[in-house]
Order: structure tokens, then C-alpha cells, then sequence
């Protein structure tokens, strides 16, 4: 539900229109006003990448895929920013590839486990494991409810994808000796350096994009899924991120005239 009236030649309109779902979802109740924070740290660095998904992210994003499509017991973690941005894609993603979703949330509140489950039921899904009528077991190394999980969900996952997720709890999932795969457009953030594959891309671009590459890897034999993973190094990737965002700020120093409008005023009016 998007409140702001938001003309369809914005330059910045897709940039807008996702903040507005954001704050809807906060509206709502879906996410924390801490998550409102984490959505400014990502918008920046999606303008140093230059708000397009890169070639190394797609590479990520099919070794991504092949590894939660390899794992005999993939989860899908889902936090407040994620339900609010990308609740469809969660839900197809999880369907396609059989990774169960799990609500974890870093501020829990009933409330917000509440409102994030309608959320993602009315976007398809039909069962969704951690939430507070289920039992739990919990994550060593981790204090009071951030270490509570599911034991059917990431308590027994040998891979979990956790998007916009938090550096501790990656580190205390990567010390339990699991697979940790995120989608992360801070490519320094301690969850992208402890991850065995980040996904440096904005979650509502890189979702679609694993959705469709995971239906179409379904069908690969493990042999060939093996192979994606085994050429893949993550920190290769976080340095070539980082190269990407060095050179573009090294090009925009020199020339920041390739900063405004491509449009002139009233050009793209219909
Ligand atoms: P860390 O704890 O990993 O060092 P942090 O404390 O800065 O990082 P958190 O709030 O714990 O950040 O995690 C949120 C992460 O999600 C941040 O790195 C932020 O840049 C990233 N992020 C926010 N919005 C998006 C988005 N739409 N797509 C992808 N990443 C995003
Ligand atoms: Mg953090």
C-alpha cells in the first residue's frame, strides 16, 4: 500500500516507491523502527552501486540458488524489511525450492510476528514455521529471544538464507556449522563478510531474479549445482563489490555532470 502520489517521470521514483513500502509495512506494524534505519544504510549503498544489479551479483545470485537447491534442509529466514518488500517473491521462492520460511526477528514483539504472518499468508504461503505457538530450541552464543528458533526450521537447517540479516546472528549461525546465504547491499556489513554467499544487490531486485533462476535450476543434477558452488569464492566477490563501488566513485569524481537528469523538465510528460 503505497500513500504518497509519486509522478510516474520521478527520477527517483522507484527509489521512493520502495521507501513507501517500507514505512507502510512500519504502518502496519511489520517492521521495527530499527528497520526503518537499516532500510536508509541499504538506499545508500544501493547508490554507490548504482541502484542496477551487477554482474557479480548475478553470479552470486545463481551460486546462491544452486546452494539452497543442494541443501537437504534449506530455510528461508524472514524479518520485518524482508515481508514488507519482497512477501510474494518469499513466498515462490520457498515453494520452487522447498526451503520452508521462518519468522526470526532481531526485535520481536508479538505484534510483529502477528502482522508479518497474515502478510505472508496473504501473499500464499501456507505453513510458516517460528512463530510463537510453536516450540523452539535456541541458537548457542546468541542472548534472550534473538537466539530462539524453530527446531524444525533453522534449528535442523543445514542452509538458511538470511536477507538484511544482522552480524551476530550470521556469526552465530556460521559457529553452529551452518551454510549461511544473504542478500546484503553493504558489502563490509559483518553479515556479508561471515556469509558463505552474499547477494550484494537490493533484496527487490535480487528476488525476482532468484525466483526465476531457481526455476529454471531446479531441473540441474547435482554434479552441475556442484560445480556452480565449487568455482565460487564469496570473498572474490565482496572485493570485486568493493572494486565496482571504488571505480565508480573514482569515475563520478571526475565527472559528476553524469549525475543529473538524463530528462530535461517536462520531457517525459505524456
Ligand atoms: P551488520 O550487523 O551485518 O554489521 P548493520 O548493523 O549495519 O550490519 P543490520 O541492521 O544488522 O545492519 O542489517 C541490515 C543490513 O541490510 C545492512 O547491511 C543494510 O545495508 C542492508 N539492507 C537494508 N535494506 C536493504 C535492501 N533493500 N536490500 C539489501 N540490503 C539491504
Ligand atoms: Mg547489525
Amino acid at each position: 500500500m503505497v500513500n504518497l502520489e509519486i509522478p510516474t517521470d520521478h527520477p527517483r521514483r522507484v527509489s521512493l516507491e520502495i521507501r513507501e513500502a517500507i514505512i507502510a509495512g512500519h504502518t502496519d506494524q511489520i517492521v521495527a523502527t530499527a528497520g526503518l534505519l537499516a532500510h536508509g544504510r541499504g538506499e545508500a549503498f544501493d547508490y554507490l552501486i548504482g541502484e542496477r544489479t551487477t554482474e557479480i551479483a548475478e553470479k552470486a545470485i545463481k551460486v546462491a540458488v544452486a546452494s539452497i537447491l543442494l541443501a537437504k534442509h534449506p530455510v528461508i529466514s524472514v524479518n520485518g524489511n524482508v515481508c514488507s518488500l519482497v512477501a510474494k517473491e518469499l513466498v515462490e521462492l520457498s515453494k520452487i525450492t522447498n526451503a520452508p520460511l521462518e519468522i526470526n526477528l532481531f526485535y520481536y514483539r508479538k505484534e510483529r510476528e502477528d502482522a508479518i504472518l497474515r502478510a505472508l499468508k496473504s501473499a500464499g504461503a501456507e505453513k510458516v514455521l517460528g512463530t510463537h505457538d510453536r516450540p523452539s530450541t535456541t541458537i548457542p552464543e546468541l542472548s534472550s529471544n534473538r537466539r530462539k528458533v524453530d527446531p524444525d526450521g533453522i534449528g535442523a537447517a543445514d542452509a538458511v538464507v538470511v536477507p538484511l540479516e544482522d552480524g551476530d546472528r550470521t556469526e552465530a549461525l556460521k559457529a553452529v556449522g551452518k551454510t549461511v546465504i544473504t542478500i546484503d547491499l553493504n558489502p563490509m556489513s559483518r553479515t556479508a563478510v561471515y556469509a558463505d554467499v552474499t547477494v550484494v544487490e537490493n533484496i527487490v531486485r535480487a528476488m525476482p531474479l532468484m525466483v526465476r533462476y531457481a526455476a529454471e535450476m531446479k531441473n540441474k543434477s547435482v554434479h552441475e549445482l556442484q560445480k556452480i558452488v565449487e568455482s565460487y569464492s564469496n570473498d572474490e566477490n565482496l572485493s570485486t563489490s568493493i572494486h565496482l563501488i571504488s571505480t565508480r566513485l573514482e569515475e563520478l569524481s571526475r565527472d559528476v555532470r553524469v549525475l543529473r537528469k538524463k530528462t530535461k523538465p517536462g520531457e517525459n510528460k505524456s
